[in-house]
């Protein structure tokens, strides 16, 4: 009999609840590889991103590597131009101008990025290629997964690791290269005298290459990537997307002819349940079921399915390139407002910023007042003002400068004003710059401080500050 005092409860178990857990355990994916139209463009642009990354620090400018970030003396040269951390505005400059790349072409083509040039994607690939040359085909590679440990399968899972920890090494190497005079990095190695940082960075960057591209793979895109979470803000019905022609291609089913059924008189749809364009997808989806965000569009599944077409004898673009509306039979318009708006502010900010670094002067000065007294009169009755002119040469040569003071008649400057700096080097200079009250009647008034290279006039920098005179 129930207590009618007694609270009632309600069992809230999982179980009770008939909740659905929210882990999913992960299912391997062995990707079919697959040849076409699309991955002949991949492969290029995939070999180009690795090539680029392997070569880049091996390219000789001015001679000294072109590319070279060179963390301890705070130098960045970057083919024969030499950044400082006060540049920090260009590097800046640089990164909105990549997020607008990024933005102009997501607009375009969607995830085109993901597909064709992201380093996930480009280690990836490489790391597969050697896996299907150590293991064999998809199938092989499914079949060796349950097959018992023999000889053959250690020397293929062996030779595959090894090769997979090379290229991760060479990454990892690659990358420290870039910081590191990549020279002298590699002869050291045969030393043994690499420092602890080297050390450190190289392993760091060896081992998550080998995880990332020879496990994690597609979780990286799926899980990890910030990219694929805010690219569908991007998106608009107009946007060049990977996807599955339902219409054309429903009701699916085996056979390539199409068929009457007696009792629906229903005909086949195109696609004939190969399952193909799902075997070869990098990420395990199937695109039939849709739009999906874990869609890297590597176009995979339409080189895969344009093959089956040509072997039915239908025509191919079951799967393609094209956008929500072009699919729902509306018109459809790749140059639209948002990306013409894009292109300009992206045209515009690269030109704004190649001018500004073409005219970059490779010389900061900047002038400091003394803080601690406006004016002060020296012995022999002049008023003097100091100053701290902090010069960088930022060039890569040394230059002996000039020091010149404009302002009123009656100023002059109590110091050298002739001074050479190394490359890269800062000098701290003293300025006093007094009148005589007794000769000339001062106001207080703008002054400017004007650097200008003995060796090469065109590099100069000016530099306003003020001069105090006592009141009269
Ligand atoms: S590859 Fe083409 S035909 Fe085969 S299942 Fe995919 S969509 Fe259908
Ligand atoms: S669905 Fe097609 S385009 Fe998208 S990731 Fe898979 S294979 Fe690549």
């Amino acid at each position: 009999m129930s207590d009618p005092d007694r609270i009632k409860t309600v069992d809230a178990s999982p179980q009770a609840q008939g909740a659905i857990s929210l882990y999913a355990k992960r299912q391997r994916i062995q990707v079919k590889s697959v040849s076409g139209r699309f991955q002949h463009i991949r492969d290029a642009t995939i070999l180009g991103t690795m090539g680029l990354y392997l070569g880049l620090p091996w390219v000789r400018w001015d001679g000294q590597q072109a590319v070279l970030f060179d963390l301890p003396n705070r130098e960045f040269h970057i083919f024969g131009l030499t950044f400082w951390p006060q540049d920090f505005l260009f590097l800046s400059w640089a990164l909105i101008i990549a997020a607008f790349a990024l933005f102009f072409f997501t607009v375009l083509a969607g995830r085109v990025y993901c597909g064709y040039v992201c380093p996930q994607t480009t280690w990836t690939r490489f790391f597969q290629w050697i896996e299907q040359w150590c293991e064999g085909d998809r199938h092989s590679r499914i079949k060796m997964d349950s097959a018992p440990w023999t000889a053959s399968k250690i020397l293929r899972r062996g030779s595959k690791h090894l090769l997979w920890l090379a290229l991760a090494f060479l990454t990892g190497l690659t990358f420290v290269g870039y910081f590191s005079p990549i020279t002298d990095l590699t002869t050291r190695i045969f030393t043994l005298g690499w420092g602890g940082w080297e050390l450190f960075w190289v392993g760091f960057f060896t081992v998550a290459t080998y995880m990332n591209a020879g496990f994690m793979r597609e979780q990286v895109c799926l899980y990890m990537c910030p990219y694929a979470r805010f690219q569908s803000v991007m998106f608009d019905r107009d946007t060049l997307i990977v996807s599955y022609d339902e219409d054309r291609g429903e009701p699916r089913g085996r056979g390539a002819k199409k068929k009457q059924h007696s009792d629906t008189q229903v005909e086949k749809g195109d696609c004939i349940d190969c399952g193909l364009c799902v075997q070869v997808c990098p990420t395990g989806i199937d695109i039939r079921e849709g739009l999906q965000y874990e869609c890297i569009t590597c176009a995979a599944c339409i080189d895969a399915c344009d093959d089956v077409m040509d072997h039915i004898g239908k025509p191919r673009g079951l799967i393609r390139y094209t956008t929500e509306n072009a699919l729902e039979g509306k018109e459809s318009r790749i140059v639209r407002p948002r990306l013409i708006g894009y292109g300009i502010a992206l045209l515009l900010m690269a030109t704004l910023f190649m001018v500004t670094l073409y005219n970059r002067v490779p010389l900061q000065v900047d002038v400091i007042r003394d803080r601690n007294q406006l004016y002060r009169t020296a012995s022999s009755g002049r008023v003097e003002n100091i100053y701290r002119l902090e010069i960088l040469n930022k060039g890569q040569e040394p230059q002996r400068y000039e020091l010149t003071l404009d302002g009123p008649d009656g100023l002059r400057m109590e110091n050298r004003t002739e001074f050479t700096i190394e490359p890269g080097q800062h000098l701290s200079l003293p300025v006093t710059v007094s009148y005589d009250p007794y000769e000339v009647e001062m106001a207080s008034s703008t002054i400017w401080f004007t650097v200008t290279s003995l060796d090469d006039p065109d590099l100069e920098k000016r530099h306003e500050s003020r001069f105090i005179a006592p009141r009269r």
